[in-house]
Formats: structure tokens, C-alpha cells, sequence
């Protein structure tokens, strides 16, 4: 069915995701609890979240036939990945309801837009420049200070394509290693820890968040997220704001994460706004088995038209992500009280990959 009307979906309908990663395939999850249907669009005939879903396509993003014949088949379409290229969101837009709006990507896929966007809301990030060739870079580095690290505009994750310039480091290297690419400068805060705020926001412009999610990273990858933060609840407040705000700005319907530093300034602290995801995130699995409702389910809720949960945190909640070989120690798990165990069959483990979570509730 091609339909573009804002009619909530009833049970047995089918929602489309593009991407079949683990995202996708917790997100399929959840919708079939709801007794929703998936349909998964990946290019990878392996993608662990074919696995869990009625119907898949395994083509090129760029196959405007397969994406005819998966928006026919999908009542509403969403993403598990923000690097969706533009072309296909917007050919799939065309004759389809895409939530969230495909506009919010590019916006997101460009950390230089992105920064510019949230300043022009009012809400801090750390002090950046525009770097896109070396002349430039030095100029950033006398405006930014350093230490400073250059992170390329597009397609960086997971710390890919950064590197730090420390005080008396060479730019020249940073330039280098980035072989050209458009890039921003952005200071280095020294932070006192990074928090995430996951938001979901409903088609009816309804708001909720989850509980500030206190996350630790190793090697540039999530490693450990616990809920509450350690942070004064004022700030926990202000954290959430901004994600409302910036949730509302781009008028958006789905999943939202927000990835925060927070800042220790005397007995003051400070929120920076580093990062945006705009779907479900890696420091929000924990509300599987902490929270009332997922943010996979809030996710699904959103864009099928339906109203969102009310939150409801089951006490404090740890969560553990299983990098590379660390899935192979599944089993030590298995039997620890209180601990659930994701594994998301992502076959032989390859370093650096996610290849599942732990999470513990500990009920107050
Ligand atoms: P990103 O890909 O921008 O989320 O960066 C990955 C990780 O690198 C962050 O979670 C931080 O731990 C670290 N990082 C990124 N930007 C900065 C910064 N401006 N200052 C200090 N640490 C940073």
C-alpha cells in the first residue's frame, strides 16, 4: 500500500526499515509484540535483523525498483541508521510517510550543520570551526585552542575520523590523516562525564523521555550505561530540555538521542551538546528490560501514530555492551542474577563490532 495519510496503524500493519543491523532488529522486536509487521531493506544478505522480521529485501540502496516494491509493501517507513543516503529518502518520500522526516538527515549527517543548528537554538556545544583545507585548519586551531580534535563532517562514528591535536601537536598530521575531507575543529572539553537523553516525540507533537543515561566509552565505543546519571537533578533537567527542544525544533516523530557533556565548573555544571542521533540508540537499550516500555517500542509507537508510554524506570539499571570477543563470553552471564542477556546473531565476532548487551536492574 503507498500511502502518505497520518492515520494511525492498526495491528497487522507493516513498517518499513531501511538498514538491518542491531537497531533494526530490536526495533522489529518490538514492533511484533505491539502485533506490528516489519519489513527490513538492507544490502547485506547476512543483516542479523533479517532474522526476526516477516519480509526482507536484499538490494542496493540505490534500487529504485526494490524500494518501489518496498514502499508498496510498507505503511509507514523509518531508519535504523542516520547515514541513509539522502536520495533514497527522498525517492521512498515521495509516495510514502517516512518518519522521521528525511529533512532532519541532513541536518544530521553534517556535524557542521548540525552544530550550527543547535547553536541557532540557543544550546551550547563545544567551541568549533569550519575546516576544508590546511590554511584554514591553523586558522581554527588559533580560534578553537588546543588541545582541539578534528572530526570529519560526514560518516564519522564510533570515533572514526577524529583525531586529537594536542597543545604543541602537529595540524599538519590531523590534516593529513583526514586525506582532504571537509572537516570541522572542535575543542576539547574536558568533561566530567558524557550523558545521553533519549526522546521520543509523538506524530501529535508529545514528548518523553527517557531517565538521563550516564554513558562511559572505551576505545571511542559505548561500553557501559548507567541510568541515573550521577548528575544533580538540575542538570538532569536542563539535559532533558535540550533534547525536547531540539526534538521540537525539528518537528520530529520518532526515537531522538542526544549525546551530552556535562561539565564541572567549581561547585556549577554545564551541559554541551556534543552529538544527535536521530533514531534509537545504543545508550537506550538499557529500557528493554529497566524501563515500562523500550525505546524501540516508544519508536514504533511514534511513527505508527500511536500514543506514547509514560516511562516508567524499574530501578537502577546498568547496561553492558559485549564488543568482539567479548560475546564469546555469553555464558558467564547467563546465570548472574538479574542479568539479561542480548546476543545479536551477528555471526563470528570481529573486533570492535557490537555483538550484544548485558543489562542488570537492581530494584531500589
Ligand atoms: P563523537 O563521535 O563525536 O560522539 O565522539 C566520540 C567520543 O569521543 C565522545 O563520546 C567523547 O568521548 C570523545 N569526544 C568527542 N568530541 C570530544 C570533545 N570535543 N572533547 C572531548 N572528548 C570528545
Amino acid at each position: 500500500m503507498t500511502r502518505r495519510d497520518n492515520t494511525p496503524l492498526a495491528p497487522g500493519a507493516t513498517i518499513g526499515i531501511l538498514g538491518g543491523g542491531q537497531l533494526a532488529r530490536m526495533l522489529a522486536q518490538a514492533a511484533s509484540r505491539i502485533g506490528l509487521n516489519c519489513h527490513v531493506f538492507a544490502p547485506d544478505a547476512d543483516a542479523c535483523a533479517f532474522d526476526v522480521v516477516k519480509r526482507a529485501t536484499i538490494a542496493a540502496y540505490d534500487d529504485r525498483d526494490a524500494l518501489s516494491d518496498f514502499a508498496n509493501d510498507c505503511d509507514v517507513i523509518t531508519y535504523e541508521f542516520e547515514n541513509v543516503p539522502s536520495q533514497t529518502a527522498s525517492f521512498l518520500a515521495q509516495n510514502s510517510l517516512v518518519l522521521p522526516d528525511p529533512r532532519v538527515l541532513a541536518t544530521t549527517q553534517d556535524r557542521l550543520i548540525e552544530k550550527e543548528f543547535v547553536d541557532s537554538l540557543g544550546i551550547a556545544t563545544a567551541p568549533y570551526a569550519a575546516v576544508s583545507d590546511a590554511p584554514q585548519l591553523f586558522e581554527a586551531v588559533r580560534k578553537v585552542g588546543l588541545p582541539a580534535i578534528l572530526k570529519t563532517r560526514r560518516f564519522g562514528y564510533d570515533g572514526k575520523g577524529q583525531h586529537k591535536i594536542d597543545v604543541g601537536g602537529d595540524p599538519g598530521a590531523a590534516w593529513r590523516a583526514v586525506n582532504g575531507a571537509a572537516c570541522i575543529l572542535e575543542g576539547f572539553v574536558p568533561f566530567e562525564r558524557e550523558v545521553s537523553v533519549v526522546v521520543a516525540r509523538g506524530r501529535d507533537g508529545s514528548l518523553q523521555s527517557f531517565d538521563v543515561t550516564e554513558n562511559e566509552h572505551r576505545d571511542h565505543i559505548l561500553k557501559v550505561s548507567r541510568v541515573p546519571a550521577g548528575i544533580p537533578d538540575a542538570i538532569a533537567a536542563e539535559a532533558i530540555r535540550i533534547a525536547e527542544s531540539i526534538a521540537t525544533a525539528f518537528d520530529y516523530v520518532g526515537v531522538l538521542a542526544v549525546e551530552m557533556f556535562v561539565l564541572r565548573e567549581g561547585t556549577a555544571h554545564r551541559v554541551l551538546v556534543n552529538e544527535i542521533a536521530p533514531r534509537v540508540h545504543n545508550s537506550g537499550h538499557w529500557t528493554i528490560d529497566g524501563c515500562s516500555v523500550s525505546q524501540f517500542e516508544q519508536h514504533i509507537r511514534a511513527i505508527a501514530g500511536w500514543p506514547l508510554a509514560v516511562p516508567v524506570r524499574l530501578g537502577r539499571v546498568e547496561m553492558v555492551n559485549l564488543i568482539g570477543a567479548e560475546a564469546a563470553d555469553y555464558g558467564r552471564w547467563l546465570t548472574v542474577p538479574g542479568a539479561s542477556v542480548h546476543i545479536y546473531g551477528k555471526g563470528d565476532p570481529v573486533p570492535g563490532r557490537k555483538m550484544g548487551h548485558v543489562t542488570r536492574v537492581q530494584v531500589d
